[in-house]
């Protein structure tokens, strides 16, 4: 017996790169190897307790309804005070909640792009963002950041490639997954290049804004700081996920013109309907509690990084150095060539991946999911005793390498 056809739209689909990882190690370790993974962008931390007690609490207040597409009043009204918080101003109307930063983003480019509209994305960059383009009919234009570069795009790279076709471009200040955080003045150039090119949307990604490690400005630079008349055409997405240790409760939100929030409702009238009641309840205390655990939050994840870039400086490999988020991006390719104790040859990222899980026990993202084969993600934030215990067993994969010189 054959199956029908899938449609020509999943065709060239690739399933996300990162989840395919999570999955072999998810399934070596239920074969009881003591696996240890690095690979998914999981904070590392539990919301705190308000936040559960708001959930228990909307669990008992259960109406049986239906609830209002945008959102819960209590969460839409603590995300337009979030955004206040900001230096944002934002009315009812503009805002909308969605299921997770991913699912925004997905709806977003649905709403925005026709088919073979060109949109930005600056690599390295976010293994979901070039797919969900390509899922919705239009084409990845890619301005590449090098690792000399500091993972960053020049104004000029940005100038370069926006043509008459360019439709949007998708930002993400700090990055995942290099965790380059662009400065004010970095940012308000980008801004400037933005401002003159009034055909395009700017959809600015800023689930990892609150994770920065600069005391001086405990808040990612934004292109609307320098450029507020963007605001017709930038497009805010938020997320609970990485900032409250909240990824599994899945809400995202947005920020807008009327005109894209309205978009994205009739568009989830007739699919999603609504996000459920008990995260945009737990979401909403999150925005509107106590903030201060953030501190003790970047501060952990500050050392986390600071132990990470020791052990990639004391292997040689080369790694910008994170100023967000809670990713780290070392260059693997002078390790290529090489062999492991195994005989494995270790030919690119891909490789290199799979032999650290397999015969390391670690599991890390390969650099060609977000645009750049030379390179690897490290995911530092999970539990410190594992990152310590994960670090280690990558430097002894790494300073087990050989290379056919070193056996001659
Ligand atoms: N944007 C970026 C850059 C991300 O790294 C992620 C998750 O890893 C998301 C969006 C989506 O996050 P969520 O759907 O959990 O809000």
């Amino acid at each position: 017996m054959s199956n029908p056809a899938l449609s020509e739209r999943l065709a060239s689909l690739q399933p996300s790169p990162i989840i395919v990882v999570v999955n072999a190690a998810r399934a070596l370790k239920a074969a009881g190897k003591p696996v240890v993974s690095l690979s998914i962008g999981v904070p590392g931390f539990l919301p705190p307790a308000h936040v559960y007690e708001a959930a228990h609490k909307a669990v008992d207040a259960d109406s049986g309804d239906y609830l209002p597409g945008r959102g819960s009043p209590a969460l839409i009204s603590a995300f337009i005070a979030s955004l206040q918080q900001r230096g944002f101003t934002y009315t009812e109307t503009e805002v909308v909640a969605q299921v997770g930063g991913k699912g925004a983003l997905f709806n977003l480019l649905l709403a925005l792009i026709n088919s073979g509209d060109e949109v930005i994305v600056p690599a390295p960059y976010w293994a979901s963002y070039p797919e969900m383009v390509k899922l919705v009919g239009g084409v990845p234009v890619c301005p590449t950041a090098t690792a000399a570069n500091h993972y960053k795009i020049t104004p000029a790279q940005l100038q370069a490639a926006i043509t008459p076709n360019t439709k949007a471009i998708l930002w993400n200040n700090p990055s995942n997954p290099t965790g380059m955080l662009y400065t004010a003045a970095e940012t308000a150039a980008i801004a400037a290049v933005l401002a003159a090119a009034p055909q395009v949307w700017v959809i600015s990604d800023d689930i990892y804004d609150h994770l920065v490690f600069d005391k001086s400005a405990p808040r990612a630079a934004h292109v609307l700081d320098s450029q507020p008349q963007l605001r017709d055409r930038t497009i805010l997405v938020q997320s609970v996920s990485k900032t409250y240790g909240m990824p599994g409760w899945r809400v995202g939100m947005v920020a807008a013109p009327k005109l894209v929030t309205d978009a994205l409702l009739a568009l989830t009238s007739q699919s999603t309907t609504h996000l459920p009641a008990v995260p945009m309840a737990a979401a909403a205390a999150a925005l509107s509690g106590p903030q201060d655990f953030l501190h003790t939050q970047t501060a952990r994840l500050l050392g986390q990084r600071n132990e990470t870039l020791a052990v990639l400086q004391s292997l040689n490999l080369p790694c910008p150095t994170p100023e967000g988020a809670f990713y780290a991006f070392p260059q693997i390719a002078p390790l290529f060539g090489k062999t492991t104790p195994a005989g494995t040859k270790i030919t690119d990222d891909l490789s290199f991946c799979t032999a650290l899980l397999h015969e390391a026990l670690v599991a890390v993202v390969p650099g060609s999911a977000f645009g750049d084969g030379g390179a690897i993600r490290i995911s530092y934030a999970g539990k410190p005793e594992e990152l310590t215990e994960a670090l280690s067993r990558l430097k002894t994969f790494v300073q087990g390498l050989r290379s056919l010189a070193d056996e001659d």
